[in-house]
């Protein structure tokens, strides 16, 4: 069994659901899950980074974009939330 690290953080989606959510039996379910729900290319055994992500952004056209859900752009998304609440 693996866990997803980003839906199991507390807060998460698995978190909130308290069940199976962010958990797969197979890397491929796992990986499969993070392209499509955390907009993240992982990149396979023959890939450069490049063709990784222009393969996920394939299947994925959110990712890089403004809606983009990968960690770097939740965080930014957060701060800049933060920011606004802070100076009103
Ligand atoms: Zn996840
Ligand atoms: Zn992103």
């Amino acid at each position: 069994m693996i866990g997803c690290p980003y839906c199991l953080l507390p807060g998460g989606r698995g978190w909130r659901m308290a069940g199976k959510q962010g958990l797969f039996d197979t890397d491929e379910e796992f990986i499969e899950h993070i392209e499509m729900e955390h907009d993240l290319a992982v990149r396979r055994e023959d890939e450069t980074e490049e063709q990784a992500l222009a393969r996920v952004k394939a299947k994925n056209p959110r990712i890089g974009t403004k809606d983009c859900r990968c960690p770097s752009c939740m965080l930014k998304r957060m701060a800049e939330w933060l920011k606004r609440e802070v100076e009103g």
